[in-house]
């Protein structure tokens, strides 16, 4: 491991001084502690900012939830406002990592976590993403466990988080706090694809802070639920994955929300399969129907067709578990 020194920040305004400097924050450190044993990050400088207040699960004006970025994973998963409300969000939570990852880390650094890819984390392979430049030992490589969406000729890893997945579907907004001061940003674009530049992961700008997810109020009653399909029913990221939203009233489906996992370069919005449903009634035929949509633009790799037909009945069973049949 390389040298690095080590920063509490008192209060906010110590953290942003220490992101001026280029320091990089730690809170759980469950992911940055992990890749710096690895030599795959080497910070020169680790701001620790668990002491700020961003601790609160707070209602919004407009009946949405406000997660701080300390919030733990576990702590959010028992908060009784998210289960009433969200429960995709906490079952995301709980199908995620184990006991003691989802006590230490928290909600904003789920969010910002890399990737798992084997060759990322391998610093003997070439690694677009880790050394810009250097090629992408997956894509010729092993790649079963990689993206079929939104990859490009760069890189192919997929987002790792079960949560953001749950805040794609419902459609979060970020909360930063930097130099220029406070800024929201879609959860939708705050992860970003590969491109040319996968080591660019998020839009972040240089300083910024996480400091909440919101999530914004939907129609009530709004059902809602998480599936994860992994090789092993515990401690084992998804293959796939299905975040569910659904508000169905006098019979018909008034508003959907749905995002993959395991299968995109970023949490997969399904807006096809969204469609699909809006205004229609419930119904095995239906589920169906909308979830042959799910893998609209899938482009496989050589060892991972088999996530085309796995989404499609991954989704396909979420929609019949969040919104039974009539
Ligand atoms: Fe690196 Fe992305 Fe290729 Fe994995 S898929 S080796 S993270 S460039």
């Amino acid at each position: 491991m390389h040298p690095f020194s080590y920063t509490k920040a008192a209060d906010v305004e110590g953290a942003l001084n220490g992101g001026r400097r280029g320091g990089r924050f730690i809170a759980g450190g469950t992911t940055l502690v992990d890749l710096m044993r690895e030599n795959v990050e080497r910070p020169r400088e680790l701001i620790d900012i668990s002491a700020l207040p961003l601790h609160d699960v707070t209602g919004t004006a407009g009946g949405g939830l406000r997660i701080g970025a300390l919030v733990s994973m576990a702590a959010a998963a028992a908060h009784p406002k998210v289960r009433a409300a969200f429960p995709v969000v906490a079952q995301a939570l709980e199908l995620s990592a184990s006991p003691q990852l989802r006590n230490m880390a928290t909600i904003g650094g789920n969010i910002m976590q890399r990737t798992r890819c084997t060759y990322f984390r391998d610093v003997t392979a070439p690694c677009n993403k880790r050394r810009p430049g250097s090629g992408c030992a997956a894509l010729d490589g092993f790649n079963r466990s990689h993206a079929i969406l939104g990859g490009s000729d760069q890189c192919a890893a997929t987002h790792p988080s079960d949560v953001a997945v749950a805040f794609t579907a419902l459609e979060a907004t970020v909360h930063l706090l930097g130099p220029d001061g406070e800024r929201r940003v879609a959860f939708t674009d705050f992860l970003l694809q590969p491109g040319d530049t996968p080591d660019r992961e998020q839009d972040l700008r240089p300083g910024e802070l996480i400091t909440a997810v919101e999530l914004p109020a939907h129609p009530r009653p709004l059902k809602s639920g998480y599936l994860k399909v992994r090789d092993r029913q515990s401690y084992e990221f998804a293959l796939t994955s299905a975040a569910v939203a659904l508000h169905v009233r006098d019979g018909v489906i008034r508003e959907a929300k749905v995002a993959a996992g395991g299968v995109g370069t970023v949490p997969w919005k399904l807006p096809a399969v969204e469609r699909s449903l809006v205004g229609e009634r419930q119904s095995d035929a239906l589920w169906a129907e909308a979830a042959a949509r799910a893998a609209d633009g899938a482009r496989p790799l050589r060892n991972n067709r088999f996530k085309i037909e796995l989404l499609k009945r991954t989704v396909e069973r979420q929609l019949r578990i969040v919104g039974g049949v009539k």
